[in-house]
């Protein structure tokens, strides 16, 4: 089922979400949940979705970059992955920026600077725990959702106040040739 993405302004966007009950994984609920979760995402043309995006207060991301949507440029692919409880470590300091867009703030984009060196470990839906070390975009994505675990927007990370825009007015006016 294809459930509503929550837009800035909605409280729930801000709260911190609980960890997800290992012993409700592979669950009949935690099936339907990620069922949704990856129809919704698939719908909404986004790479990554996090729970509380669509009111459900656990810490569980899923990102599909199967069909890597060009706009965002390189990005490894990755077939739908849920991550459950992940947790992100930055491995240094080294930082750069992209223009980030977010299923819950449509129509605009902003530039943020992250580190771009990073490892995630996370648990699956079988109950494994895995890591994976991120570099560049895909250290980005990891951030941007994981962030939406802990009740930030990427909008709180702007420094640039010149660097946010609709979209229309970013393709006008903000892409780099
Ligand atoms: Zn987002």
């Amino acid at each position: 089922m294809i459930r509503t993405i929550l837009r800035m302004g909605h409280p729930n966007l801000r709260k911190i979400a609980k960890p997800y009950p290992e012993d409700q994984i592979g669950s009949q609920k935690f099936c339907e949940l990620i069922g949704d979760m990856r129809e919704t995402l698939k719908q909404s043309g986004g790479i990554g979705l996090a729970a509380p995006q669509i009111d459900v207060p656990y810490r569980l991301v899923v990102i599909e970059t199967s069909d890597s949507k060009s706009r965002y440029g390189d990005l490894p692919t990755i077939p739908f992955t849920t991550f459950i409880n992940p947790v992100i470590t930055i491995l240094d300091d080294r930082s750069s920026g992209v223009w980030e867009g977010c299923l819950s703030i449509p129509d605009i984009r902003a530039f943020i600077e992250r580190p771009q060196n990073i490892r995630i470990d996370w648990m699956t839906e079988t109950g494994q725990q895995k890591t994976l070390n991120a570099q560049g975009l895909l250290a980005t994505v990891f951030q941007h959702e994981c962030d939406h675990l802990d009740g930030t927007l990427f909008i709180d990370r702007v420094e640039d106040k010149n660097k946010i825009s609709f979209d229309d007015e970013f393709d006008l006016y903000h892409q780099t040739p």
